[in-house]
């Protein structure tokens, strides 16, 4: 163990946890010192809204934790509430709650798919997706980022060798590179290969679509999605996750997926802080405009400096530097210009893209972000 953290330290990828108050804000502090923070995925900047807090607090006097798995009598009444309110929200005739996204991406892909299946995956899909394939032993086809061409010719070769049962996964917003997935083509080829679609839309959920209700909704698609996931820790600001779509293929879940079967129910705490939450996200149309403009604005201020931004196309705006040492070299002197973009370093992606990531928030103030342009172009080209 002693040589493999020494290994990653010569690679300046040994990382450490740093203690941080306030990492929801657009503005926090560190060692006294005042940050505009860009690492957040608070995106609407709803978490802590008092109106969630409210209702957590609530939730809060009648008890803390759920006492038991979903299964045995961990299940609520709102719980059931939160998910027929979910399966409105998304369109679906079911929706089922998860502890986080992680688990959701891990068990419903390690429970759905059986190894004679053939799975179809972005190669820069999060990591979750990654594991859950992992622990389906299914036959895995990592097609290129956003490249439905290649996508279709690893169908035919799936089809060539027999495959059972084919299923596409991709995120719907990538999340080190804030670009999005091509969906349109990739519902064209679901039908054209008789496959399944699931999308995760954790970067997605709240921030697209009428209503917030995601990626697939706003790129018009969402009909021809066999299976959502999303997570309310980003946009919704709480914590937790669900998985939406057809009655049977929730039930199953509910019957086979062990990262849902074996594990305590979400506190009734999150779930009151959930509820209130979906109803804000709803009502956010504001939040989404000034998001989406504050991003745009953003984006051209670093393209105008000729930096690469990854081809993003959301909040989340990646700036690639290249090698591990530079990122964080990058990262620490924009800190000591009161600016914190956390350097994101392998495996997280790929070797030799080493990059700043600025996740942007609805409640940026616009001189924060002009401070952020500002300390870029001295840290890039002082
Ligand atoms: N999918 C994607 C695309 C993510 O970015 C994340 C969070 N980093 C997850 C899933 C996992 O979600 P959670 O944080 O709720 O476990």
């Amino acid at each position: 163990m002693r040589e493999e953290l020494q290994a990653l330290s010569a690679d300046h990828l040994n990382r450490h946890l740093i203690p941080t108050a306030d990492a929801h804000r657009p503005v926090l502090h560190r060692k006294g010192k005042r940050l505009v923070n860009f690492s957040s995925n608070n995106y609407l900047g709803l978490a802590g809204h008092p109106r969630m807090i409210q209702a957590m607090r609530e939730a809060a006097e009648k008890g803390s934790g759920a006492g038991s798995s979903r299964l045995i009598i961990g299940h609520s009444e709102e719980a059931e509430a939160l998910e027929q309110e979910l399966a409105a929200f998304k369109g679906t005739e079911s929706a089922v709650l998860f502890p986080n996204g992680y688990m959701a991406n891990a068990g419903l892909l390690s429970s759905f798919l059986k190894p004679s299946d053939a799975v179809f995956s972005d190669q820069w899909n999060h990591a979750s997706i990654v594991d859950g394939i992992r622990m389906s032993k299914a036959r895995k086809y990592i097609y290129r980022h956003l490249d439905p061409d290649y996508l279709e010719s690893l169908l035919k070769t799936a089809d060539q060798q027999g495959a059972g049962r084919k299923l596409i996964v991709t995120d719907t917003v990538f999340s080190m590179d804030g670009d999005v997935a091509p969906l349109r083509d990739l519902v064209e080829l679901k039908k054209r290969y008789d496959a399944a679609l699931v999308v995760d839309d954790a970067h997605g959920g709240g921030v697209f679509g009428d209503e917030g209700k995601g990626m697939a909704h706003e790129l018009g698609v969402d009909r021809e999605i066999d299976l959502y996931m999303g997570t309310f820790s980003k946009a919704f600001g709480v914590y937790g996750a669900y998985v939406a779509g057809k009655r049977d293929w929730i039930r199953y879940l509910i019957n086979k997926c062990r990262p849902f079967i074996y594990t305590t129910a979400l506190p009734p705490v999150i779930i009151a802080g959930i509820r209130a939450s979906l109803r804000l996200v709803r009502d956010a149309d504001r939040l989404r405009r000034e998001l989406r403009q504050k991003s745009g604005w953003f984006r051209r201020q670093l393209t105008g400096l000729g930096l690469d931004v990854a081809g993003s196309a959301t909040q989340i705006i990646p700036v690639v530097v290249g090698e591990n040492e530079q990122a964080l070299l990058f990262s620490h002197r924009l800190q000591e210009q009161g600016v914190l973009s956390v350097a994101i370093r392998p495996p997280t992606v790929p070797a030799g893209t080493a990059r700043l990531r600025f996740s942007l928030m609805a409640n940026h103030r616009e001189e924060d972000l002009r401070q952020a342009i500002e300390a870029i172009k001295l840290c890039c080209f002082a």
